[in-house]
């Protein structure tokens, strides 16, 4: 290691390398992470180190955010396709109405509404 001295002591042996810039520093300047025992030079790199660490942690968060978003985004859509299902069934728009009894569950077909009539069985 000869050669290798402190940035901030001259001809004082440098004991570790920062993580953040790659400063030599010696025993009295390191500053070693309480968790991992990650090396640096100054305060100021260990914050950077750790703001930039704890950013990057912090995105998982973020595109939870997103997802629930994105839940409420489809459960509006839903809800507009439903709104346009029960407008197109009053309307009474074949397709809609097959969708809306579906929606019901299979319930009571809703007053006034044309049965359409099964497609003969045909045998070849
Ligand atoms: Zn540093
Ligand atoms: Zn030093």
């Amino acid at each position: 290691m000869e050669g290798k001295f402190c940035v901030y002591h001259e001809g004082v042996p440098a004991v570790a390398k920062c993580r953040k810039c790659h400063k030599l520093v010696c025993r009295d300047c390191v500053i070693y992470d309480d968790h991992d025992g990650t090396a640096f030079c100054s305060e100021e790199c260990y914050e950077k180190y750790h703001h930039f660490k704890s950013r990057y942690n912090e995105e998982p968060k973020t595109s939870k955010r997103t997802i629930i978003g994105q839940i409420l985004l489809l459960v509006g859509a839903v809800v507009l396709v439903v709104v346009a299902i029960k407008l197109g069934a009053a309307r009474n728009v074949p397709f809609f109405v097959k969708l809306n009894k579906k929606l019901s569950g299979g319930g009571p077909p809703p007053q006034g509404q044309l049965e359409e009539p099964a497609p003969a069985p045909s045998r070849r």
